[in-house]
């Protein structure tokens, strides 16, 4: 039996649930993180004021520098925990055009966004060569918790996987040292009309890497 942490960010997994992953572990279980928007920005990339602004704030360079070093931190952290380490290529909300802001990014998501990303995911959990769930593992999913898109997006998978005994979410830290599950309502933050969804850039569509 594995447990499977599905993780929008490289460090969501660590932060979230490191305790519960490396106790996991040390007991001879199976865990893989699986971080879903682990993608290099596109390569037709507009560098936003605010893209700058994290760039500046992360000190870890600029474009695939970036993500490239975020991975390499997340796979050096569930090395630590004793996991293995899934990447899926999505982009960051910060490198999709339908969040200039923090405030979008912490809005509600886009449609045509959620849309697409959410069927590239099904998608991925359907094909057992890339991610090779059974019946009987537990997935891990985070409550989205501080209302990013990411996590929203990613949340919502658990409709997804009613094929499964058992998928259980977890407290997105650091934002649930803010607010606790009973204190956000993520369906709520589902439905909250933000400007991303005025924002009439075409959907972008994500083909399944194999
Ligand atoms: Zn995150």
């Amino acid at each position: 039996m594995t447990h499977w942490f599905f993780s929008p960010h490289a460090d969501d997994a660590a932060l979230s649930c490191g305790g519960q992953i490396a106790t996991r572990t040390r007991a001879g279980e199976s865990c893989v993180i699986v971080t879903g928007m682990a993608g290099d920005p596109p390569p037709d990339l507009t560098v936003t004021p605010f893209i700058e602004e994290l760039w500046e704030r992360w000190q870890i360079g600029r474009g695939k520098a970036v993500t490239q070093a975020r991975r390499a931190e997340d796979e050096q952290a569930a090395a630590t925990l004793g996991a293995t380490i899934l990447f899926l290529d999505y982009p960051d909300a910060v490198y999709r055009s339908y969040y200039p802001d923090a405030q979008a990014i912490f809005g509600a998501p886009a449609f045509p966004d959620m849309i697409a990303l959410f069927n590239a995911l099904t998608n991925d959990l359907s094909n057992e060569r890339k991610l090779p769930i059974r019946a009987s593992d537990t997935v891990h999913l985070p409550l989205g918790i501080g209302g990013h898109v990411d996590h929203l997006i990613m949340g919502s998978l658990g409709a997804a996987l009613k094929r499964l005994k058992s998928v259980v979410y977890y407290e997105d830290y650091p934002y649930s040292r803010d607010r606790t599950h009973d204190q956000f309502d993520t369906r709520a933050a589902l439905q909250r009309p933000s400007a991303a969804n005025s924002n009439s850039a075409p959907p972008r569509q994500y083909g399944s890497r194999r």
